[in-house]
């Protein structure tokens, strides 16, 4: 008994452990209150196992202290989050471009689960044990869905465009009309790409109408191709006109000159059966004779983050050999995802399950009531009496600078606090998982926009799971206030 006593007093003080030079190391990544915590749940089990134990050995001070941080330790990594983390997109918008855009099937991440834990044949020929070409299987997809005659995947679309451009244009003009001057957020400006590609750009026709006939009296000697964009994030409505696709390769054809399009998010799938208006797919474009269609792998096509690259066998053998290809490579990782979901395109009739981001659009009325039910009753016994809630209608978006002006009639759940401001609860939903002291559960930052002083939790992007992830959160920072 008395080795027992002398072994619990010497036992480290917190104060002690915190001095630790590793632990200074953890009050730089974890607030104090955190570090503080897990050294005395680390000292008390510490206590706990030296008073049931029988081994009447005497440890050395430094040697129990060094037991105590080593817990400490393990036990804060056991809540250790990276910056880079999960959340949950309460906002209705399916591309959010800051929540980054597509989530990915599951089929997508067992591809790259596999491919990313071990080798793999990247660039083996299981077939002849020669070199091969690391792009085969997702070219061979694209060309398959989309009726071209070759395909490249480059990092993301402005690279696919900046690509085309610096291989065929480089030196000579490239025409795009006044109405398709496109900016995207994050600095894309087709002015600046076609210049920084070294292509000069030749603007025609007005802000709301162009004619084949302005595109004809500019081409020239110098003229290397016709540039189309699609006008991803705007709509020029009212007094408009612009040529048709077939109207642009018909001239190209007559000039020997190119025909590209930049379709930004580059539907593979009619999408007028989601309620949707009809947008051109890619593979309307290759049928209307376009040379070279670019498009992005993360908007519509709910992909990981690539740039697509689909025409003409000639034309894109050029442009896979300009040494700049090699600098927008994707890596495995992309690769294995990309195949994954083209792989699921082949059956377009199941994309409605088996691809998050159709699934999300084609979800139907019946369906989000249902889940607006569920968040509302697991909302109402977790908060009770902390304020009101109503279920509403909502109107979400599919985002990532695609489709502008469609909004997509969903439903939500609104909520607004009886004793906190809400744009205050808005912000501690984010910052929730700061907030995780050392707990067992895992929580994850809810982002909900606010409308009418309410907060609005849009259903329809919600993924499984993710009502009771809610319910948690609100519990975590309103629970056990008002009871
Ligand atoms: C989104 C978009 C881009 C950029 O695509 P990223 O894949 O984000 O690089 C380029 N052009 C158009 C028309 C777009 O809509």
């Amino acid at each position: 008994m008395d080795t027992k006593n002398q072994l619990l007093r010497m036992l480290p003080s917190v104060d002690s452990c915190l001095a630790h030079p590793q632990m200074q190391v953890l009050l730089g990544m974890y607030s104090r209150h955190q570090v503080v915590k897990s050294i005395r749940v680390a000292i008390q089990e510490i206590r706990g196992g030296l008073l049931q134990g029988d081994d009447n050995t005497l440890p050395s001070e430094d040697a129990l202290r060094a037991l105590v941080l080593e817990q400490a330790y393990h036990r804060l990594g056991a809540t250790q989050h990276f910056e880079l983390q999960s959340v949950i997109n309460a906002t209705g918008i399916i591309l959010h471009t800051n929540l980054g855009r597509a989530v990915l099937p599951e089929a997508a991440i067992e591809a790259i689960t596999a491919v990313a834990s071990g080798y793999s044949n990247l660039e083996l020929d299981l077939t002849t044990g020669e070199r091969g070409d690391r792009q085969a299987s997702v070219k061979g997809l694209v060309e398959e869905l989309t009726g071209a005659e070759a395909a490249l995947v480059v990092n993301n679309n402005a690279a696919a465009v900046f690509l085309c451009l610096n291989t065929l244009a480089q030196g000579k003009e490239v025409i795009v009309s006044r109405g398709e001057q496109v900016e995207i957020g994050g600095s894309f400006r087709i002015p600046d790409v076609v210049r920084a590609s070294g292509a000069h750009l030749v603007e025609v026709g007005t802000t709301n109408r162009t004619h084949i006939r302005d595109y004809a009296a500019a081409i020239h000697q110098e003229t290397a191709a016709i540039l189309k964009v699609h006008t991803s994030n705007y709509k020029i409505i009212g007094f408009t006109a612009a040529p048709s696709r077939g109207e642009l390769v018909q001239i190209g054809n007559a000039h020997r000159i190119l025909v590209m399009e930049d379709l930004g998010g580059g539907n593979l799938l009619d999408l007028s059966s989601f309620g949707l208006s009809p947008e051109p797919t890619v593979k309307d474009s290759i049928a209307a004779g376009v040379d070279l269609v670019t498009f992005s792998g993360d908007k519509l096509l709910g992909g990981p983050q690539a740039g697509i690259i689909a025409g003409r066998r000639d034309l894109v053998r050029q442009i896979a050999s300009n040494p700049l290809a090699r600098a927008m490579r994707v890596d495995k990782l992309t690769l294995a995802a990309l195949e994954a979901v083209l792989e699921l395109y082949r059956e377009p009739d199941r994309l409605a399950r088996t691809l998050p981001t159709i699934r999300m659009l084609s979800l139907g009325e019946r369906e989000l009531l249902d889940r607006a039910h569920k968040l509302l009753d697991t909302m109402e016994q977790v908060i009770p009496n902390h304020g009101d809630l109503s279920i509403v209608d909502a109107f979400g978006e599919v985002g990532g600078g695609t489709l502008p002006g469609t909004s997509l009639p969903g439903k939500a759940v609104a909520f607004r606090p009886h004793h906190v401001s809400a744009h205050g609860l808005q912000q501690e939903l984010r910052l929730v998982q700061a907030k995780n002291h050392i707990q067992q559960r895992e929580l994850f930052p809810v982002i909900v926009p606010i409308q009418d002083d309410r907060l609005t939790f849009h259903v329809r992007t919600l993924l499984p799971g993710q009502v009771d992830a809610i319910a948690s959160a609100l519990d975590m920072v309103l629970g056990g206030e008002v009871r």
